[in-house]
């Protein structure tokens, strides 16, 4: 259909547009010399115009109302008809929020990016507090431009489409009423155990061909990415090239290990893509949390496991054969599944990183509604923390100044990750079922069948479902938090018994 053809060009010229902006960006975190900041933000601040320009378009539009009118309709295939859809979603969200408050945010977020990191660093809360009342006052009027029945679903709808409050929070709660006394138990069962430290230093030269070892063993297409270095760890698919970063810390091998594990599962789901879907919605992630699934289905449940541990502790004596030399599969597996409370989030054990996000779940709700003042959100974020996890933040910097993410005004976005571990669970629970030997290939360094699988099922299907249709399709039930306190609790219980 004539029609249609025109409406993919559009996108698709939206889309490679958007991949230059993004292999920018990527050139900005890991090679740009400092000289080219200023030319590069120019390059971005043109490109975006540009694309923002072609994705509002009056065409555009018109294109959209004439494919959904029924006799064009009712001749698209369920691909096209996806094509459409998420197009649709995407153009009518972005209709509904006047350029004026866009800019406004752009502009603001910015700068509150900015001064929160001065603010983390001399850790003053108060300095950030203004931005924070900024920035909410401006996802406030966003949200209400949305037009949704709630504002934090107007927002998290822009990360997880259809996901809503009233169906997240009584998840939630199950979630954590499970999670609480799971993760003090084992605290108590972990407690005394060595502490991930390890002798010695690992040259950055060696651990950089130990992750690449891990990519390849993993079944990452070098062909089609490459992995390089920067401050915070990505994953940027463009799609047929997907460039993965990692940062290395020399006094300890995994840390890298597993950050580039987490983002070569974000990878593995962008290289999964069909080849003839590129550049539309059914060559893209279903939602951020389906996204995050993929990471942390390979960093935790499967790069945390035994038979996983047992291979690479091959790999990592052949690499560092001191430190390694003298430890057996079952101590690396205590070491790397050690509970215990931390501060932050980003270093927290799989159980504990889940009451994180329900502590910032709680607090964003509550700033954006206005029912918490700004200036009095630290000292309820340390009560939180403390009633979850029995520890005290000593300062600001180790409790609410530690993210970025409501500085850059994603508020909402939080969810995204807890909901990524229980996708995960959910999808591990049919893997489980459907390849009943993979415990065995896995230890024998073949993860070909748990890769196929994903491929099968989640990434060649791009945004053909949405992601309450995916999880439908493939478990059969809407998604619970069960199948993850199953698997946590099998974990952490069978093995401190
Ligand atoms: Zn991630």
């Amino acid at each position: 259909m004539k029609l249609y053809d025109d409406f993919l060009e559009t996108v698709r010229e939206i889309s490679v547009l958007r991949s230059i902006s993004g292999l920018l960006h990527w050139d900005q975190e890991t090679f740009l010399p400092p000289g080219g900041v200023a030319s590069r933000a120019e390059q971005l601040h043109r490109l975006s115009g540009l694309i923002h320009r072609k994705a509002t378009s009056q065409a555009l539009r018109k294109k959209l109302e004439a494919l959904s009118e029924k006799k064009h309709w009712g001749r698209l295939s369920p691909t096209q008809k996806a094509n459409v859809r998420e197009i649709r979603r995407g153009v009518e969200r972005a209709a509904k929020i006047p350029a004026s408050l866009v800019r406004e945010t752009v502009k603001t977020t910015a700068l509150a990016q900015h001064e929160w990191a001065k603010a983390r660093q001399a850790d003053d809360y108060k300095r950030f507090a203004p931005w924070l009342e900024k920035v909410l006052h401006l996802k406030r009027q966003t949200a209400d431009c949305l037009g949704f029945n709630n504002r934090y679903d107007a927002l998290l709808d822009g990360f997880e489409p259809e996901m809503r409050i009233l169906k997240l929070r009584p998840l939630f709660v199950r979630l954590k009423s499970a999670l609480v006394p799971l993760f003090q138990k084992t605290c108590e069962a972990h407690k005394g155990r060595p502490k991930t430290e390890w002798p010695g230093t690992f040259p950055v030269a060696a651990q950089k061909k130990l992750n690449e070892k891990l990519l390849e063993v993993i079944g990452f297409d070098r062909n089609r990415g490459r992995l390089d270095v920067t401050t915070h760890p990505f994953c940027m698919g463009m799609p047929s090239d997907v460039r993965l970063t990692t940062r290395y810390d020399e006094k300890n091998p995994l840390d890298a290990f597993y950050s580039t594990l987490h983002e070569a599962g974000h990878g593995l789901y962008e290289q999964g893509f069909a080849e003839e879907h590129f550049h539309t919605p059914m060559g893209e992630a279903v939602s951020m949390g389906i996204h995050e699934s993929q990471s942390r289905l390979w960093e935790n449940m499967v790069g945390r496991s035994r038979p996983f541990l047992k291979y690479f502790l091959g790999v990592f004596r052949d690499f560092f054969p001191g430190p390694f030399g003298n430890l057996s599969a079952d101590d690396l597996f205590r070491r790397v599944n050690r509970v215990e409370p931390r501060l932050i989030r980003v270093e927290s054990d799989e159980i504990s990183y889940n009451l994180h996000i329900l502590l910032r779940f709680e607090i964003e709700q509550s700033l954006l509604d206005g029912d918490l003042p700004v200036g009095e959100a630290p000292a309820v974020w340390n009560a939180k923390i403390k009633e979850m996890l029995g520890l005290t933040p000593p300062n600001n910097r180790l409790g609410i100044l530690q993210d970025v993410h409501w500085a850059t005004g994603a508020i909402g976005y939080f969810p995204t990750y807890t909901l990524g571990n229980l996708y995960a669970a959910e999808w591990r629970l049919q893997i489980r079922k459907a390849l009943p030997d993979l415990d065995t290939a896995v230890a024998r360094g073949d993860f070909r069948g748990l890769l196929e699988w994903l491929k099968a099922n989640i990434h060649s299907k791009g945004m053909l479902y949405t992601a309450p249709e995916l999880c439908q399709k493939i478990t059969g039930h809407p998604l619970a938090e069960t199948p993850f306190i199953a698997y946590l609790r099998e974990k952490y219980e069978k093995e401190s018994a």
